[in-house]
């Protein structure tokens, strides 16, 4: 009998596997903290092997011709409008909308009407704009690695934007296809949260102000960019990101709790990267280019391939674009996967038993104990970290 992975850190939920086996075994179905994993059903199983062949995060991933070292650059769209509504540079809009001029398509991942998080496809510039902005939450692909295999067959070209366990997960579904209409963009990634814990705080954020929620900015750049600022904004009119409430997930999301499991077994932490191009925030840039930094956001380029190199090219009309190097632009991310929480275990266990209200009090609330316990578990955190960072020299 076969199984895709054996252990649920060796599963980063790509849905290659899925895509490409031919007797549609497979199905993505969610397990108890909401993650998607693949389920054979064994009486569809022809036993071809083609699922485990084709996992990128377990057999590793490489993308021949690119290049051995990214070359790297800060960047702001020139238009403040597009960087003040995007997470960081605009870098994203600039490269989408080259994409849209020449006829082609853009995949990135946009809120459905129930706020679950979906990876989409755009041919236009409106439908695109709904993919700006960061969701702090595992995005579902549903079928998209097919689609685009059927859109390159028709020589339309694609510009996909995921995580790097999606542009990974999707190269490798690919190989063998003709790729050239292919640019695969990925994300520096902290992490990505359950969707189960998203559609609690949306459910916890609705029961308390009565009312739907109808836009949602897990980092708003109302108090600068520096400051990781969740909105949200209800049917009713009400915008909030002042109290505790709305700023709950983003307290989740860094106690680590809520990661999926394979979050802190990442592939994807250094510089050998799964894409074209890679997009994200240039923290560490006040120090760098201070002249540079306007706290409204500044997006980190690097540049992993021939043919970003000549797509860099066409939008550099609409982008403020500054070369740095490797070293400057490392942040944690691309250097080692985050930390699990010592009290993740815990934190499952509670909310099966008690719910959603009493792990918010417990985990995300604001009195006293809770905030002495937070800041102890983050002094744990980095004492594991910096022992691993020494066991790890120590081995090299
Ligand atoms: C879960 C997550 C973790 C991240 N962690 C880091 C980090 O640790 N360090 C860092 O420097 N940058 C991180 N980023 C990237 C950063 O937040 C910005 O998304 C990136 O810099 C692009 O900003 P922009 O201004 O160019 O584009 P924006 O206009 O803000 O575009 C956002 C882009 O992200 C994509 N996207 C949004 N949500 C998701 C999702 N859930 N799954 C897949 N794709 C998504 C959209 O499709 C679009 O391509 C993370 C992003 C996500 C989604
Ligand atoms: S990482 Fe992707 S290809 Fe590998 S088992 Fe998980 S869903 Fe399948
Ligand atoms: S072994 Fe082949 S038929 Fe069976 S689930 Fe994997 S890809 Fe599908
Ligand atoms: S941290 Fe790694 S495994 Fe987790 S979503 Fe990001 S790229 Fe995928």
């Amino acid at each position: 009998m076969i199984s895709v992975f054996d252990n649920k850190e060796d599963c980063c939920g790509c849905t290659a596997c899925k895509s490409i086996c031919q007797t549609q075994a497979i199905s993505m179905e969610p397990d108890k903290e909401g993650f998607l994993y693949p389920e054979i059903n064994q009486e569809l199983c022809i036993d071809c092997s083609k699922c485990r062949k084709v996992c990128a995060f377990q057999n590793g991933y490489d993308i021949p011709g690119n290049l051995r070292q990214p070359k790297v650059y800060a960047a702001k769209h020139n238009n403040e409008n597009i960087r003040s509504n995007s997470t960081s540079g605009g870098a994203f809009t600039a490269i989408s909308d080259y994409v849209l001029d020449n006829n082609g398509v853009v995949f990135g991942a946009a809120f459905d009407e129930n706020m679950n998080v979906i990876q989409q496809v755009a041919s236009t510039a409106k439908e695109r704009d709904k993919f700006r902005g960061s969701k702090y939450v595992q995005s579902d692909l549903k079928n998209v690695y097919k689609e685009i295999s059927m859109l390159l067959k028709d020589d339309v070209q694609v510009l996909f934007t995921g995580t790097p366990c999606q542009t990974a997960g999707l190269y490798r579904f690919l190989e063998g296809h003709n790729i050239e209409n292919l640019i695969l963009c990925d994300l520096v990634c902290h992490g990505t949260p359950s969707p189960l814990m998203w559609r609690e705080h949306i459910r916890h954020l609705e029961k308390k102000e009565k009312s739907k929620v109808d836009e949602y900015y897990c980092r708003h750049k109302v108090e600068g960019w520096h400051t990781h600022t969740e909105m949200v904004i209800y049917k009713n009119g009400k915008e909030d990101y002042k109290s505790i409430i709305s700023q709950e997930h983003k307290t989740l999301f860094y106690s680590h709790n809520i990661l999926r499991p394979s979050c802190h077994n990442c592939k994807y932490t250094n510089l050998m990267r799964p894409s074209d191009i890679t997009i994200a925030d240039f923290w560490g840039i006040e120090k760098y280019m201070p002249d540079f930094d306007d706290n409204k956001g500044i997006s980190l380029i690097l540049v992993n391939s021939a043919k970003c190199e000549q797509l860099l090219k066409e939008v550099s009309n609409n982008l403020t674009l500054k070369e740095s190097n490797t070293e400057d632009c490392l942040q944690p991310q691309l250097k080692e996967p985050s930390q699990p929480s010592p009290d993740r275990a815990e934190f499952w266990e509670d909310y099966k038993t008690y719910g959603y209200d009493y792990i918010i009090r417990k985990y995300a609330g604001y009195n006293l104990r809770t905030v002495i316990k937070r800041n102890i578990i983050a002094l744990k955190m980095a004492i594991i970290g910096e022992k691993k960072k020494n066991e790890h020299k120590i081995n090299n």
